[in-house]
């Protein structure tokens, strides 16, 4: 391997030269088997903990200490509202308007909650489109919702698969389906940044298609939602839905986001399964019959807000907008990805013993890098975890490595470069 890409003064230059460095300290980071801090790569699955989180929500249980029900009108930021700033400080992330977005629940209930919605099959026009192998809650929810309207699963719902040879989808391909599903096209629903590939999908070509032949189009946002810069409003997406515990840094479990397009805002008419926390506020608390909607995305609220849940999620929504948004952490994942990836190809391995299956082209990738090790993969994995590796194995061979731009440093990524190339050099 080229020794100049992992010398560690390089890593150590284009650390000094990071406008983001300082953020890596506002995160807690777990120690390695060597007692050391890990290099980790796992924000794809479970963000670290931003230091301020603690605080976050010792404020709130302190408000609940000294208010107790009172708490949900006073206090630092009283409960009855506390979804409010939520959405708006969630909206520049995904590129919505404040009152395109709702945070609520988690993310699988989120989707059946807008499938119910925007999934609506009639008469001859009742398919879903999906991509293959999508992640098992986004098959489970679309399986169980085809037989919720009485049809067969597998007649409903069309998967997307690679073009022999290849591990992601094109396009033009895509398109290609859509026009052929046609008027019996109800749904396109895909993950907009692929959990297992790592593929980016252009979710303004696929919005366009899909609404060309009359059909709904939404996107599952976990893997996408501060990991690429989002325009879901510009892109014209009728639903969409995302996770904050990935690359939002919530905690485990955190409270998920939904976006509906605002040309929905005022159809009551809309169907829903609707609570009392999606009532019109002036009503919500006449305790009367008949479900009249706050207009925009609060329309589909069910429950009051779990604020202990918001809090964590407040904290590191504001780290996101002191570090300058979704922009300026693209701008250094984009080379931090792309350190990683010229790593991994120094490797010179062919490609039936390892390959990169995540686009090379930036534009249709995330942080993300899936690694397809033909042979000795779970060793290779175990091997990394015991040098302070932190990734993610997928069976059956497919490691993922996630530098996210806002805590890991360059420095972190040689040092998984490193570790790959101990492995293959002791043979
Ligand atoms: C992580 C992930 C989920 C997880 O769903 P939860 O309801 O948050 O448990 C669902 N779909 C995709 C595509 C994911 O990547």
């Amino acid at each position: 391997m080229s020794s100049a890409l992992l010398d560690p003064t390089h890593a150590a230059a284009l650390d000094a030269a990071d406008p983001l460095a300082a953020f890596r300290a506002e995160f807690l980071f777990p120690n390695g088997p060597n007692g050391q801090p890990v290099a980790y790569f796992c924000g794809n699955s479970l963000g670290l903990q931003p230091k301020a989180t603690r605080a976050a929500l010792d404020a709130e249980l302190t408000n609940w200490a000294e208010l107790a029900v009172e708490g949900h009108f006073h206090g630092t930021a009283p409960w009855m509202h506390s979804h409010g700033p939520l959405a708006e400080a969630s909206a520049p992330v995904v590129g919505a308007l404040p009152h395109e977005v709702v945070i609520m629940n988690g993310l699988s209930v989120n989707l059946h909650l807008l499938l119910v919605s925007f999934y609506r099959p009639a008469g001859a026009r009742y398919k879903v489109l999906m991509e293959g192998g999508a992640f098992p809650s986004d098959q489970y929810a679309i399986e169980t919702q085809a037989r919720l309207h009485g049809l067969d699963p597998d007649d409903a719902i069309v998967e997307l698969v690679p073009r022999p040879g290849e591990h992601t989808l094109r396009t033009e391909d895509i398109a290609v389906k859509i026009a052929e599903l046609g008027d019996s096209l109800a749904t396109v629903l895909l993950g907009g940044l692929n959990y297992y590939t790592g593929q980016v999908f252009d979710m303004a070509a696929i919005t366009a298609a899909g609404h060309a032949v009359g059909a709904t189009v939404g996107f599952d946002l976990a893997h996408a939602a501060g990991n690429v810069p989002l325009h879901l409003h510009d892109w014209d997406v009728d639903f969409a839905c995302w996770c904050t515990y990935k690359y939002l840094n919530s905690g485990p479990g955190g409270i998920a986001g939904a976006y509906i397009h605002e040309r929905f805002a005022n159809r009551p008419d809309l169907l829903r399964l609707a609570g009392w926390w999606g009532q019109e506020p002036a009503e919500r608390f006449q305790m009367k019959k008949g479900f009249r909607p706050t207009p925009g995305a609060d329309g589909w609220l069910l429950s009051n807000s779990p604020v202990l849940l918001l809090a964590p999620l407040r904290a590191s929504l504001d780290l996101v907008a002191r570090a300058g948004g979704m922009a300026t952490l693209r701008a250094k994942s984009e080379p931090l990805t792309a350190y990683l990836e010229s790593l991994i190809r120094a490797l010179n391995l062919p490609a039936d013993q390892l390959e990169i299956i995540t686009p090379a082209d930036p534009a249709q990738r995330g942080c993300q890098l899936s690694v397809l090790v033909h042979q000795r993969g779970r060793e290779l994995f175990d091997y990394l975890a015991a040098r302070g590796v932190v990734a993610d194995w997928r069976e059956p061979n497919v490691i993922r490595l996630s530098p996210v731009p806002l805590y890991n440093s360059f420095e972190d990524v040689r040092r998984a470069g490193a570790a790959m190339h101990d492995f293959f050099a002791a043979g």
